[in-house]
């Protein structure tokens, strides 16, 4: 090791600055001093596994790459912090009511997410929301406490609302949220059929409104919910049928990922504020749902931007529980069950999309000569030129220049004058221009605005083995930042800045912003790669909508998912493996008939053999490849 090198050694506080672990991170993931992402659900620093340790085990079991890591104990956790902030603020403020959370299926539905929000959150009388009538029969089959409340938002057919009515029978504080002024009376036939008392709840819409990227879910153009005379017309119809006494909830979803809690207390006061006044019209009331918004702070930023959250969990917790106080208390109004739909905070830190580096296009630094032949055009010449005069001081002149020459050249080449040699040279000199130039404009101080982009033109791609579409479909469709980051090898210097490609081949796929606690970073700084030598790259804080919205983009499926256990000692169980889509199985979801397939492979190859292009036998080696590659994963397998 050199002296440099020495002076400047790469440590793990500087891997933690780099890719802000410590403020996306929440209470799990960290850096150990090997230089690789641990997670730990646990106060204790002993309970820490490693992300490494637990790559080379699935590997080792023979699970492929990407892998979909899930912690159920992350889960929990989560469940548990929520909860518990929500009743020491209760506690510290001397709130009178309670707390009852009720987790959005439609974050994420996987059967054990359910399964284990349903049994874990029943010390917390943690219940589930469901908004359509599949949601309700999977809640139903995974619900066992009945303390907690089971609540029905969407629209709801006659079957959807019979299903319900039997839960309430049986015990299930299960309620109909009204979203559209229609619905009501057929509830109330159902329930009077069935012979149920029903529990009523109404969806409003508030005049308040959320910065973020969901902002029409909230306010008085949003689709869902009942404005203020359409609220006033359900209680008069209620009031009218003698029914008033059903009408026990009142809930509002201001959008997701709300980040600024100004946005969230505004809204709350005037929630409450509405809520008085159904208690002052004679209903019962009781439940006061104020639907989800809670927000993840994915790039660490700690900030109202769209991507984080200017709030703790603790510091939501307490706002919304004073504000509902205070309200309550100016009309002397008891205090209610305080719900709120929560499903990204609790799930997101919940999952790792981990997956390899396949192969690295690196800009190369394109060697110039130090003089050129005479025959060569005019421009050429030029953009000679300007490579070999670049200083700090012209650089912004020496891009421009560069533009101009490339594209005459470019010109002459499309009309003919110059041959494809010489424009491979033009090239060169082009390449070798701009990595000069963002050499020299990084010792800047202030950089020209046009020059500040030009890291990312000569960045590496790094190829890696997953896809965008399938795993962080948010990524594409909104932009959303996820945090990504290498999980091994962080004592040492990440000196390559890289863009991540994925493997579906679509100019979409990619990945070009990454998160940082100031601005957005169009490069991420990545380790070289090593000869013959794995390099894996995790994707956080994937948990929440990612999985259920991922598509089959170039028919890449379902990554391979493995559940983990993390025990207190530091050990941990592999309680769950499911392995992803194979080739037939995707080609099925598009409507092939593998079989058919099977026999029609077969006749070409059939016809090859009758017209002598491959013996027989390669018949048989040819059938069998594409019944490897039929049952094959989806994704690059070694
Ligand atoms: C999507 C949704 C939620 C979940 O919101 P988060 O911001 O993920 O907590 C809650 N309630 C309703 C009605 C929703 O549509």
């Amino acid at each position: 090791m050199n002296k440099v090198e020495l002076l400047d050694r790469w440590t793990k506080e500087k891997s933690e600055d780099l890719y802000g672990i410590k403020s996306w991170g929440g209470r799990y993931f960290s850096i150990s001093d090997q230089g690789e992402v641990m997670i730990n659900p646990y106060k204790e620093s002993e309970s820490a596994v490693s992300l490494m340790e637990i790559t080379n085990g699935v590997k080792d079991r023979g699970i492929d790459m990407p892998v979909l890591l899930r912690f159920e104990n992350v889960l929990d956790a989560q469940i548990a912090y929520l909860n518990d902030s929500f009743n020491s603020a209760i506690q510290t403020l001397g709130y009178k009511g309670s707390y009852q959370g009720v987790y959005p299926i439609k974050v994420n539905q996987q059967q054990q997410v359910v399964h284990e929000v349903a049994k874990f959150g029943q010390r917390y009388h943690h219940g589930l929301e469901v908004g359509s009538k599949p949601e309700l029969i999977a809640a139903l089959s995974e619900m066992k406490d009945k303390e907690s409340c089971l609540i029905c938002n969407g629209y709801k057919d006659e079957e959807f609302i019979d299903i319900g009515m039997y839960a309430i029978k049986m015990g299930f504080k299960c309620f109909f949220v009204i979203e559209i002024p229609g619905e009501l009376d057929l509830i109330l036939e159902r329930a009077k059929a069935l012979n149920v008392t029903p529990n009523i709840g109404i969806r409003i819409k508030l005049s308040s409104k959320a910065g973020g990227h969901w902002t029409e879910s909230g306010g008085d153009r949003s689709i869902f919910g009942l404005n203020m005379s359409q609220t006033i017309e359900i209680v008069d119809i209620l009031k009218k049928r003698g029914m008033l006494d059903t009408l026990k909830l009142m809930h509002y979803h201001l959008g997701s990922q709300v980040p600024n809690i100004r946005d969230i207390r505004t809204a709350v006061r005037e929630a409450a504020r509405v809520y008085a006044e159904l208690i002052k019209e004679g209903a019962p009331m009781g439940y006061l749902d104020l639907g989800g918004g809670l927000a993840v702070d994915y790039d660490g930023s700690n900030t109202n931007y769209t991507n984080s959250s200017n709030y703790s969990v603790e510091e939501y917790c307490s706002d919304v529980v004073e504000a509902v106080m205070s309200v309550m208390d100016d009309g002397e109004i008891e205090h209610p069950v305080i719900i709120t739909e929560s499903g990204r905070a609790l799930v997101a830190y919940y999952s790792v999309l981990l997956f390899n580096v396949l192969d690295v296009a690196t800009f190369e630094e394109h060697e110039v000569p130090e003089t050129l032949g005479q025959e060569l055009a005019e421009p050429i010449h030029s953009l000679h030129e300007v490579n070999k005069n670049i200083t700090t001081r012209n650089l912004q002149e020496c891009y421009n220049d560069a533009l101009y020459y490339r594209d005459n050249i470019r010109d002459m080449f499309n009309h003919g004058h110059i041959s494809l040699r010489d424009k491979a040279l033009a090239e060169k000199i082009f390449w070798n221009t701009i990595y000069q130039i963002v050499q020299k404009k990084r010792k800047l101080k202030f950089v020209p605005s046009e020059l500040v982009d030009l890291e990312n033109v000569i960045a590496d791609i790094y190829y890696c083995n997953f896809s965008v579409f399938q795993s962080i479909p948010d990524c594409w469709a909104i932009d959303q930042l996820f945090p990504v980051m290498p999980i091994h090898r962080l004592l040492e210097l990440p000196s390559r800045n890289s863009v991540i490609a994925d493997i579906t081949c679509d100019c979409d796929g990619k990945i070009n912003k990454f998160i940082d606690r100031s601005d957005v970073k169009n490069t991420l700084p990545l380790h070289p790669l090593l000869e013959k030598k794995d390099y894996y790259l995790g994707i956080f804080l994937v948990g929440a909508y990612q999985e259920t919205l991922g598509d089959l983009h170039n028919l890449f499926g379902d990554t391979n998912v493995v559940s983990i256990r993390l025990n207190k000692d530091g050990s941990h169980d592999i309680i769950n493996e499911i392995h992803g889509d194979s080739v037939d199985d995707v080609l099925g979801y598009v409507e092939y008939d593998t079989n058919e397939m099977r026999t029609n492979y077969r006749k070409t190859a059939e016809d090859a053999v009758k017209k002598g292009l491959i013996t027989a036998k390669e018949r048989r080696e040819i059938m069998s490849s594409y019944e490897n590659g039929l049952r094959g994963y989806t994704y690059y397998e070694r």
